[in-house]
């Protein structure tokens, strides 16, 4: 696969977005959202469009042209996106819902068959709820228990502690590539390394990583990747489970339904091969093919400089909003992918985001599904300004200067 590797022309990406040409509040709109899901380019909308208008059927099992052709088009992307992850075979790639669905699937189907009563599963205090929650319900049904990597003050990983808790023979350890909260990027290719070492299996939450960095399974030999397509300029409602094929062999079906079956009889069923296995029911054909177009699209600016550009726009949004006057920077791990937190003395983050979208600037306030990280943390919630490979300086600038009237309006 060719990959363009093409220097950032942020005018030029803009233009591809029709969503960001608006005015919000009497604003042009400023989108820092972009760690709840990132907006769409327009080729991205036209392939769902035109799968709609030419190639809507069924897939799999018609012999009809349209069948062949919707068939065809949602298995070219699951090899673009075995592509995308660098994966051995395109039967570990495993269409689902999103990455929710990907870490229950595995939690469901891995933790039912493997785990037992008195074993462990390590997460992290970074995780998202949607990496916590699977992992209570199994460990709650198998009587195993769940233990905590902890974060520091600055929102990184103890990885002493972390080797600590090795120790206990863990037979999962779930974390995410990186923080939807804070941006810290975790150092994910060691944390597999060590938990390989102890015994267990390794899920990699890659929400915030898709569309920030790059990513290779065979070199972080991670035994499953999660990717949601929405927060990699792809729709909503679907995205993928990367997983080890000798792994995903062992695993028991998670849903029973069309498709994932050989052949049933009332006594008996045989399963369909791997990925189908996991797929049973009609899947999300078209969304699924419109992601291929968001996959087209971030190959062709080239994961290294999206990385170099959404780096430079946090370095400036930090140095911007650090030098306000009552600011306070939530999160500043050494190493972040381009999600800036932080909170005003005296004024609640609900306030802040309410009083920005009347400046046309859209950022996220609360907890961010990371309760457990806020109360380590010792706060209810913060804003998060998460920045796209769409945004420019300017809009940081916009950012601080509504902070700024913020802060005069409200001391
Ligand atoms: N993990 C992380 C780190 C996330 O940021 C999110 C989405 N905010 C999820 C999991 C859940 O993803 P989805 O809702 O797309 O399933």
């Amino acid at each position: 696969m060719s990959v363009l590797t093409a220097p950032i022309d942020v005018e030029k990406i803009r233009a591809q977005f029709p969503v960001l040409h608006q005015l919000v509040n009497g604003k042009p709109l400023v989108y820092f959202d972009n760690a709840a899901t990132n907006q769409k380019p327009q080729r991205v909308i036209d392939a769902l469009t035109h799968y709609y208008q030419h190639d809507n059927a069924n897939i799999h099992r018609g012999i009809h042209t349209l069948a062949e052709r919707a068939t065809k088009a949602y298995e070219a992307t699951r090899l673009s996106m075995q592509n995308f992850i660098h994966a051995r075979h395109s039967e570990e790639i495993i269409f689902t819902r999103g990455v929710t669905e990907s870490i229950n699937l595995v939690a469901a189907s891995y933790g039912r068959t493997f785990l037992h009563a008195g074993d462990e599963v390590i997460i992290s205090g970074l995780e998202h709820h949607s990496n916590i929650v699977p992992w209570q319900l199994i460990c709650e049904e198998r009587k195993a228990r769940i233990k905590v990597i902890p974060v520091t003050e600055s929102g990184e990983l103890d990885l002493d502690a972390y080797r600590k808790l090795l120790t206990g023979k863990p037979k999962v350890v779930a974390v995410n590539h990186a923080s939807n909260s804070l941006g810290t990027i975790n150092p994910v290719k060691e944390i597999i390394k060590l938990a390989h070492e102890a015994g267990a299996v390794v899920l990699i939450d890659g929400a915030q990583a898709s569309a920030h960095l790059p990513i290779d399974v065979q070199e972080l030999d991670c035994d499953f990747y999660c990717i949601s397509s929405h927060k990699m300029f792809g729709p909503t409602g679907t995205g993928i489970l990367y997983g080890k094929r000798e792994l995903l062999e062992k695993m028991p079906p998670y849903m029973g339904g069309g498709e994932m079956i050989k052949e049933v009889t009332f006594t008996k069923t045989t399963y369909n091969d791997l990925p189908y296995k996991f797929e049973a029911g009609t899947p999300n054909i078209g969304d699924v093919v419109a992601l291929n177009e968001a996959v087209n699209f971030i190959n062709e600016l080239g994961k290294d400089n999206i990385v170099a550009y959404e780096h430079e726009l946090l370095v400036y949004a930090v140095e911007k909003l650090s030098a306000i006057k009552g600011v306070k920077l939530i999160g500043t791990a050494k190493k972040k992918v381009s999600v800036q937190s932080f909170a005003i003395e005296g004024i609640h983050h609900f306030d802040i985001g309410q009083m920005l979208d009347t400046r046309g600037i859209a950022v996220r306030t609360g907890h961010h599904c990371t309760q457990p990280l806020m109360d380590r943390l010792g706060i209810e919630g913060t804003v998060r300004a998460s920045f796209s490979v769409y945004n420019t300086k300017a809009e940081i600038d916009q950012l601080a200067e509504g902070v700024e009237r913020i802060i005069k309006f409200l001391k």
